[in-house]
C-alpha cells in the first residue's frame, strides 16, 4: 500500500485515556498493509508513563482531581507482563493485541488469546518520527484461544458514559458495536482471529528500541477528538 510504515521502523505508540496522554512506547513495525498496521511491542521497552500517586490508573481517579495540563510522564520500563503483537486495523474502532503467557518465551504453545482494545486511533508521520495515537474507550474484549468472548471493564465503561472527559451515551452505543463487530469476527474464526500471528516469533536480532525522545513524540494528537 502507498505511504505505509516500512517494516522494522520504530514508531511511537501513544495511548490516551480521558483525553490525556498516559503512555508513550516504542513499537516496531512488523508490516503495514491493507489489513492494517502490525506492531511488535517489547514488554520491557523503555517508555514514558503517567505515574499516579499510589501507582493507580487514571480510570480510578475522578477527572476533576487530574492535574491541569495532563499527567506528568516519567521514564520507566513498559509495565506489560509480556510482549505483544498489536494490529491497528484501518477504519475500525478497536485494536487487537495477541497475548502469550507471561514469564517465559513467546511460543505458539504459549499463546493465550487476544485482547480487543476498543479505541479510536490515528497514524501520524512527521518524517523522522512517526506513530499511532490510541484513545482508549475503557470497554475491552478478551478472546480465549478457542475464540470465546468475554467483555472486560463493563462497569467502569458504564460509569464513565456521559462524562465530559469520556464519551456520550450515543458514542457508547457505537463503541460497543465496534466490539460486537470484533466479536463476530472471532466467532467466525475470521481474520485476525484465524490463526494469523499465533506462530509469530520476534526476530532475535531485533535490538530493544531506545526510549522515545520527547522532541519526537511531543506533537499534537493526530485524533480530532483530542
Ligand atoms: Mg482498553
Amino acid at each position: 500500500m502507498a505511504d505505509g510504515f516500512s517494516a522494522g521502523r520504530i514508531v511511537h505508540y501513544r495511548s490516551y485515556f480521558g483525553r490525556e496522554l498516559q503512555l508513550v512506547a516504542p513499537a516496531r513495525v512488523v508490516r503495514h498493509d491493507d489489513a492494517g498496521l502490525l506492531l511488535w511491542l517489547d514488554h520491557a521497552a523503555p517508555s514514558w508513563l503517567a505515574v499516579l500517586p499510589g501507582h493507580g490508573h487514571p480510570r480510578d481517579v475522578p477527572p476533576d482531581e487530574w492535574p491541569a495540563g495532563g499527567w506528568p510522564l516519567v521514564p520507566v520500563p513498559l509495565p506489560l507482563p509480556q510482549s505483544t503483537l498489536i494490529l491497528v486495523p484501518p477504519d475500525a474502532g478497536y485494536a487487537v493485541w495477541w497475548l502469550w503467557r507471561p514469564d517465559g518465551p513467546i511460543r505458539p504453545d504459549r499463546f493465550a488469546g487476544w485482547y480487543v482494545n476498543l479505541e479510536r486511533h490515528a497514524l501520524w508521520d512527521d518524517g523522522e518520527h512517526a506513530g499511532v495515537d490510541s484513545l482508549d474507550q475503557e470497554l475491552d474484549g478478551l478472546v480465549d484461544p478457542d475464540r470465546r468472548w468475554h467483555w472486560k471493564d463493563e462497569d467502569s465503561f458504564a460509569a464513565k458514559t456521559g462524562q465530559p472527559r469520556y464519551w456520550s451515551a450515543a458514542d457508547a452505543v457505537a463503541i460497543r458495536a465496534a466490539g460486537e463487530s470484533a466479536r463476530a469476527l472471532a466467532a467466525a474464526g475470521a481474520f485476525p482471529f484465524d490463526g494469523t500471528g499465533r506462530d509469530f516469533l520476534p526476530d532475535p536480532s531485533w535490538p530493544q528500541p531506545s526510549r522515545p525522545v520527547p522532541a519526537g513524540w511531543r506533537r499534537p494528537p493526530a485524533l480530532t477528538e483530542l
